[in-house]
């Protein structure tokens, strides 16, 4: 692994970290073993933050089982609202990163997308702000360097690096130049842009010693197929053969740069991308063709949100916002950070494309995008994934609610399978909108308000998960959760209840959220077959060498106590 210091902070950082945002949306275990073989193939920087659901404490969680030394970029942030008192909260959050990596000093923290932070007019600069408090955690050596995330514009980033605060920044590039969150320009706001970043922040980081951490370097995983969220589209002639390494390299080829940190959710992620930080540097030409070949394509083909067209259609459809809520469900790694107002029926509500009838066709892409075509085929898309329950419906399709008005739920999308293979486990997931008047307060207990979701197989509660995040009325959770068929089952019905601490978590009074009878293929007909015996207790998958053997013969003896028998 290539090594490089990080700005003026002396850290010395590995070419490649890991980005821990997409960690909620995976299994515990896989999101350990990510870190893992991260930090075994020599990672050395994780950047985490509270609001990735529970990714610092998994982070924290896989330090204790590595003797590597990792420098864990955490940041915080304020509540809404609070605009000018002391950044309270701020503290409080820096404070739980200590207590969660057991330290009383940490080697780098910061504010997150901070131009959102000054957006929203919270004290960001002032008298007993962020950056003041950071800065007394600094001279009191509980703090090692600042740094900050931001999805500013140029501009903006120049002042943050113009400072003198920050010993590190985190901005966003790669080489398609726009990623999944991009978003359209608003009026009020200025607008990130990622080409403007590579030459113009670039070189100012390196003037002013400032640390340059690189996110979103896959687009959000526009640029290649993720493996541990497989998008729900077929691009791959677009994307070519396209590999996440290449393009982790493509922006290791900037001496600025001193760490890509891709956001990584299973081993095999871990080991591609942290390979790309061994490998020579620079790519070779058929490799940079075939790079060049597929960012061309998808400038063509994916929409950048770049507001141009917005105006232009005589139906008056918001043309940008239509394309990124589409791409947001076809990518379900990024479901957590999709916008509740940027969902796909909300910008289009008819089922029936209005592109496919347009009467006057007025829309226009400078970048080349068959805007009608492709809106008319995302549109196809976005119905058949919506009928298959995996994205929200439109209001006229909105399922029933489950419960009753005081505590009661509805499911928003359902990822679960409707048939499972015997003996293998699945991940499933399940997004619901509370649509009760009492909220689920897993932060207010006095008001006994927790809520958990019920997991039963056959009638036996076999998990239970509680919601960790307060969630009020008309607000969203999303649970995920693991199945496995039971044993030798041909079919097996799962059930999901809503258990409500207010009502001492009663089963039989749990609203049923999910009652599916689950299909089991390639279940034994009776009893465990010489395959199973082998799998169980012998602890073989059938595919090695020594179960193949061993099945031989049962098979051998079977045939010859059949013909015994004839
Ligand atoms: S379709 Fe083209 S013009 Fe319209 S927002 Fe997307 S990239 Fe811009
Ligand atoms: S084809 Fe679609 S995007 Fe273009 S003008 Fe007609 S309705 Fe608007």
């Amino acid at each position: 692994m290539e090594y490089r210091r990080l700005g003026r902070t002396e850290l010395l950082v590995s070419a490649i970290g890991v980005g821990t945002c997409q960690l909620r949306l995976v299994p515990e275990k896989q999101a350990i073993d990510t870190l893992l073989r991260s930090f075994a193939l020599g990672v050395n920087i994780v950047h985490t933050a509270p609001d990735y659901g529970n990714a610092e404490e998994v982070v924290a969680h896989a330090l204790r089982y590595t003797d590597s030394k990792v420098i864990v970029a955490s940041q915080g942030y304020d509540l809404n609202g609070n605009n000018h008192g002391p950044a309270s909260y701020f503290e409080r959050l820096f404070e739980t990163t200590c207590e969660r990596l057991g330290s009383d000093r940490l080697e780098l923290y910061g504010i997150a997308c901070i131009e959102h932070m000054e957006y929203l007019g919270q004290n960001v600069w002032g008298r007993d702000g962020m950056i003041e408090f950071l800065l007394k955690m600094k001279a009191r050596g509980r703090l090692g360097s600042i740094f900050c995330t931001t999805h500013g514009s140029p501009e903006c980033i120049r002042r943050l690096v113009t400072s003198g605060v920050f010993d590190a920044v985190m901005i966003a590039y790669n080489i398609l130049g726009y990623h999944l969150n991009s978003y359209a320009p608003q009026p009020d706001r200025p607008v990130e842009s990622l080409p403007r970043n590579q030459q113009e922040i670039f070189p100012l980081c390196h003037e002013h010693d400032v640390g340059l951490m690189i996110m979103k370097p896959l687009g959000g995983g526009l640029l290649c197929t993720s493996k541990a969220f497989p998008p729900r589209h077929n691009w791959q002639s677009t994307l070519g053969a396209t590999a996440a390494g290449d393009m982790l390299r493509s922006i290791l080829i900037h001496p600025e740069v001193a760490c890509v940190l891709p956001g990584t959710a299973s081993v095999e992620e871990a080991e591609e991308n942290a390979l790309s930080g061994y490998a020579p540097v620079a790519l070779k030409g058929a490799t940079q063709r075939r790079i060049t070949e597929a960012v061309t394509n998808l400038r063509t083909t994916v929409c950048s949100r770049c507001g141009a067209c917005d105006a232009l259609c005589s139906q008056r459809l918001a043309v940008s916002s239509i394309f990124w809520a589409g791409l947001f469900h076809l990518h379900p790694g990024s479901v957590l950070e999709q916008p509740d107002n940027i969902e796909y029926f909300r910008q289009h509500a008819s089922l029936e494309s209005i592109c496919s009838t347009c009467p006057d066709v007025t829309c226009l892409c400078p970048a080349g995008i068959d805007i009608p075509r492709s809106l008319a085929t995302m549109h196809s898309q976005m119905v058949g994934l919506m009928r298959d329950g995996l994205i929200p419906a439109p209001d006229s399709h909105k399922g029933a609610i489950c419960g009753d008005d005081t505590f009661g739920a509805r499911i928003v999308s359902k990822d679960i399978p409707k048939a499972m293979e015997s003996r293998q486990t699945y991940l499933c997931r399940l997004h619901v909108e509370n649509t009760g008047e009492r909220g689920w307060l897993p932060q207010n207990r006095e008001h006994q308000a927790r809520v958990a979701l019920g997991i039963f197989v056959d009638g036996r509660r076999t998990q239970t998960f509680e919601v960790t995040q307060d969630v009020h009325c008309g607000s969203r959770w999303h649970f995920l959760f693991e199945v496995t068929p039971p044993d030798n089952a041909r079919r097996f019905c799962l059930c999901l209840r809503l258990l409500g601490e207010h009502q001492n978590f009663s089963e039989r009074l749990a609203p049923i959220l999910v009652s599916e009878e689950i299909v089991v293929e390639g279940a034994a007909e009776s009893g465990p077959a010489p395959r199973s015996f082998l799998r169980r207790y012998l602890g073989v998958g059938g595919e090695s060498r020594a179960a193949q053997v061993f099945m031989k013969i049962g098979s051998m003896v079977k045939r010859s106590r059949e013909r015994s028998q004839r």
